[in-house]
């Protein structure tokens, strides 16, 4: 499977720049027949739309649109006021193929004979994407994931039906997802140097250019102020923490590592 990079720079939920500590995986489907992540890559990457998940996957890969431990806008807020999945679970949409449409949450004419290849194949790259983000989150693949029904029946995320509807016309499941999943780890498949260079030497860069722009913390911006203007910091990435080296230049610069 490959996996590319596109970060939605432009959506106002990478703009928020809000982290979490993924604790689980949610499962989405679109609810729109556009199989070309182009097209969905153009329709989410600018300002004013109220969504944005991790990825999405299609019949060709997986394409990253957030970093994973981004906060994300996919599960919409629960009806009861708990904390919504947005806070701790990583999510991607899965492209639906096109030629059906919606009425409700039912989708309409859609011909699942003709959609089994495209199926096969983004299941398989959702079974994958899952088994990485499970090695790399050290994630149970059985309890950790869910899809965006599931949330809802667990009070953490808005009432969608994504993606069972959908599922079922193949005769898979989020049971076969999670199965499969976990069969993957045991075979114990590997990560490709590739793919942990797109999933973490990536991210790695996109935290780090998004933490270069973030500013002082309230309580800080004074004493951030002066450390800058007494040249013993450069000023930039302020939350971004202080290698050993780093902190014996400052050393060096307050003077108190003698001559
Ligand atoms: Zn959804």
């Amino acid at each position: 499977m490959e996996i590319t990079e596109h970060i939605l720079t432009n959506n106002d939920c990478y703009k928020a720049g809000k982290t979490i500590v993924p604790k689980g995986i949610m499962v989405h489907s679109t609810g729109v027949a556009q199989p070309d992540v182009e097209v969905m890559l153009r329709a989410w990457d600018r300002p004013g739309v109220e969504a944005c998940a991790h990825a999405f996957v299609h019949a060709d890969g997986v394409t990253e649109t957030l970093p994973w431990n981004w906060k994300g806008w996919h599960a919409g807020k629960p009806a009861d006021g708990k904390v919504s999945a947005n806070n701790t679970h990583i999510s991607f949409e899965i492209l639906e193929p096109a030629g059906h449409t919606y009425q409700g949450g039912t989708m309409i004419g859609y011909d699942a004979r003709k959609n089994a290849a495209y199926f096969a194949a983004v299941y398989r790259n959702a079974v994958e994407l899952c088994a990485l983000l499970c090695q790399r989150y050290k994630l149970n693949p059985m309890t950790d994931i869910v899809d965006h029904s599931e949330g809802h029946r667990l009070g953490i995320a808005s009432n969608h039906a994504d993606v069972a509807h959908w599922f079922y016309r193949h005769g898979k499941s989020m049971d076969t997802l999670r199965a499969d999943v976990k069969a993957r780890l045991e075979g114990g498949e590997e990560m490709t140097q590739e793919q942990f260079n797109v999933l973490f030497a990536a991210a790695q860069a996109s935290r780090e250019a998004a933490t270069a722009v973030q500013k002082a913390s309230t309580w800080a911006a004074d004493a951030w102020k002066k450390a800058e203007a007494a040249g013993v910091l450069d000023g930039k990435s302020p939350q971004a923490p202080l290698t050993r080296e780093q902190a014996a230049l400052i050393l060096e610069r307050l003077g108190l590592l003698g001559k």
